[in-house]
This record gives structure tokens, C-alpha cells and sequence, in this order.
């Protein structure tokens, strides 16, 4: 297979492809489906609205053409999406595409964990805020304790996979919970990823006052544990990774607020009904879906995804500000996939 490497107007390439297979969640944390918005008479997609795997895995194909090798799915959340696993399968034989991750917020591993795994998925993201059981019920909307969590995470270790721990950070929420998560994670060889609470959507009551940066949170870490910093692995690596001096265990930062990295951003995205978004904090999308479904080649689809990645020129969190933050309509995580 021929790959072609196609630039942005900032000169990015296109790399990796982050797949929402569902728009529904079976938590509903407050800084990403909040329950007084997303309550029981909200209209999620229906069926017919999704893509089919058939279709992802068409889509996949084009878009490891044109240079994609990295997929990660996500949603939503992925293990509500029945059959998660087959659709893993398909995109494991796809020519270029060298690594497939899931973010998930593991409730469902007891399900999919031996599935996943026999479908080929090395790698999870599992998604826990706080080791306190009675505020992480409440982050969660569910009431779901984070020792069901716990157990998810050492079921998918002992199942053989890679497992990083993602913990969105807001203060006054959950700040109190980064030194005990840590310690959590560093004793059972697990790295954890700090993520600064970001403005995604316009439901989540969302402001700079509520984000503790990766500079507050080092602070916290270094009375605790003593952490040097790790060269970055390749261009357009997100996460900033640190070390234990004691041990081989890493522990990263997702710093979209305070140190944005728009520059060396690769990603495509590609939300639950097929469209086709190149920011993660885009208001507008590319109806690949009825494109998909109309009689369009797969080299005239194709020719699409080059236009659209040819023009794009996002750089959101390089800009934000207090009143961006506000003023633009944008899509909500769930459904653009975070
Ligand atoms: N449901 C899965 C989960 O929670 O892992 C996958 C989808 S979720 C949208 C993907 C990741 O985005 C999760 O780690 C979640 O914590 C993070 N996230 C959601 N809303 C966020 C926000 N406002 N700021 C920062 N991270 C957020
Ligand atoms: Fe669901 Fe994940 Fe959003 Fe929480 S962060 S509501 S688990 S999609
Ligand atoms: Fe990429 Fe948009 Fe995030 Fe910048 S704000 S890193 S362009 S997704």
C-alpha cells in the first residue's frame, strides 16, 4: 500500500484517528455528560444514525492511506457499543495501522475484557478520578464506587494488558485525591495521566478558575515522590511523561490549558454518526456518513479527507481564552469522542 502524507496548513501531518463508536455512557461525570443534561428524555443517536463497523473499517482504510497509524476508540463510552471487540478485530488487519488503544471507563471490563483481548487490544485507557469511593460515585453521577474501578484495572493487568489510569483534575473537586491516586498508581506499576479539566462542550460550568495545571500538580507530587521529566517518544506525542527516580514507572500530564500543543497536533476524529472533525473543539463537522452511504468511491472519499485536512488551520487551545471558552459552540465529548 502506497501512503501518502498529507499536511495541514500548519504543516501537521495526519496520524492518528480517535473513533467515538457510541454516544452514550452508562456514568454521567459532571464535567462531560452532566446529568441535569443528559437526563432520561435525552435523545441519543439511534442505531440507524451510527456508523456500522462495516463502514469505520471502510473509513479506516482510507484514512491509514493517508497516513493514520494509530486508532484509538472511544466514545461515549466504547464498551456500551455491543460487539466492541469485532469491530477491533477488523481494524487490527488494516495495512498501516500499528497500534489500536481504547479509553473506556472500565465498568464493562468484566464483559469485554477476554474479548477484547482475544480481538487483538494491547493497550487500555481506564478512566478514575478519585480513590475515594463516595466522591468518585458522585464525579461519576452513578454512584458507582471507585473500588469497582479498582477491580477492572487489576482484572485488565492480569489479563496482560497495558494499562494507563486517566484522572481529569478540578479543583475543589478532586485535587485532594492527586498525591493518593499517585501513590496508588506508582505501587501497582500503573501510569497515570493527569488531565487538565478543559472546556469541551458548553454544558460544563467549565473556567480557568477551576484548572489545576500540571505546575500545581508537580508541586503536589514533589513533596511526596522525587520525578524527572522523559524525552518525548515521537512528534505529536501528547502527554508530558515523567519518572519515578525508584522506579520504571512514568507518570504524564495532558496540559491542553496550560501548555497547549496545537502545533504538533495530528489527530483526526471521527464522532459516532460519521462526521468528520479535526479539533476537539470544533462546532462543525464533515458528513463522511452520507457520503459513506451514497454511491462515492473509496478514492473520491478519499479526496474529501485530503480537502478537509488540507484547509484545517485549528489551534483552539493555542487561543483560549475566558471568553472563547464561552463564546464558541462547541460539540460535546461524548459525541466527538474525547
Ligand atoms: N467513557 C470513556 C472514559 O471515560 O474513559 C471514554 C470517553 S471519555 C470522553 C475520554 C476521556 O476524556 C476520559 O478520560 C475523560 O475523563 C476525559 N474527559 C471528559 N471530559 C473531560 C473534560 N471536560 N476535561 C478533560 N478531560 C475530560
Ligand atoms: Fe461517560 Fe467517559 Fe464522559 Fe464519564 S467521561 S460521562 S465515563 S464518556
Ligand atoms: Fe488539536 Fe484542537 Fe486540541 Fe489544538 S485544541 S491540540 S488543534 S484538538
Amino acid at each position: 500500500m502506497t501512503v501518502q502524507t498529507i499536511r495541514d496548513q500548519l504543516n501537521r501531518p495526519m496520524r492518528d484517528l480517535r473513533i467515538s463508536v457510541t454516544d452514550r455512557c452508562n456514568f454521567r461525570c459532571s464535567y462531560c455528560m452532566p446529568k441535569e443534561i443528559f437526563g432520561d428524555d435525552y435523545a441519543f443517536l439511534p442505531k440507524s444514525e451510527l456508523l456500522s463497523f462495516e463502514e469505520i473499517e471502510r473509513l479506516a482504510n482510507i484514512f491509514a492511506k493517508l497516513g493514520v497509524k494509530k486508532i484509538r476508540l472511544t466514545g461515549g463510552e466504547p464498551l456500551m457499543r455491543r460487539n466492541i471487540d469485532e469491530l477491533i478485530k477488523r481494524l487490527y488487519v488494516i495495512d498501516g495501522i500499528e497500534d489500536i488503544g481504547l479509553t473506556t471507563n472500565g465498568v464493562l471490563l468484566n464483559v469485554y475484557g477476554e474479548r477484547l483481548k482475544d480481538a487483538g487490544l494491547k493497550r487500555i485507557n481506564i478512566s478514575l478520578d478519585a480513590l475515594d469511593p463516595k466522591l468518585f460515585g458522585e464525579i461519576n453521577g452513578r454512584g458507582i464506587s471507585s473500588n469497582l474501578i479498582l477491580e477492572r484495572i487489576q482484572f485488565a493487568k492480569e489479563l496482560g494488558f497495558r494499562v494507563k489510569i486517566n484522572m481529569v483534575v478540578q479543583k475543589g473537586l478532586n485535587e485532594h485525591q492527586i498525591v493518593p491516586m499517585a501513590k496508588y498508581c506508582k505501587e501497582n506499576g500503573l501510569e497515570l495521566r493527569f488531565i487538565e479539566f478543559m472546556d469541551v462542550g458548553n454544558d460544563n460550568a467549565w473556567s480557568f478558575k477551576k484548572v489545576i495545571t500540571k505546575k500545581e500538580i508537580i508541586q503536589l507530587l514533589s513533596k511526596e515522590f522525587n520525578i524527572d521529566e522523559v524525552e518525548k517518544d515521537y512528534f505529536g506525542e501528547v502527554a508530558k511523561r515523567y519518572q519515578y527516580n525508584d522506579t520504571e514507572t512514568q507518570v504524564g500530564f495532558i496540559t491542553s490549558v496550560s501548555e497547549s500543543f496545537c502545533s504538533s497536533c495530528t489527530r483526526a476524529r471521527l464522532s459516532s454518526d460519521g462526521k468528520l472533525y479535526t479539533c476537539l473543539f470544533a462546532g462543525n463537522g464533515v458528513d463522511l456518513r452520507s457520503l459513506v452511504r451514497s454511491e462515492l468511491s473509496d478514492e473520491e472519499l478519499e479526496q474529501t479527507i485530503i480537502d478537509v485536512w488540507e484547509k484545517r488551520q485549528d489551534r483552539y487551545s493555542d487561543e483560549r481564552t475566558e471568553e472563547t471558552a464561552k463564546k464558541y459552540k462547541k460539540i460535546n465529548m461524548s459525541y466527538i469522542g474525547g
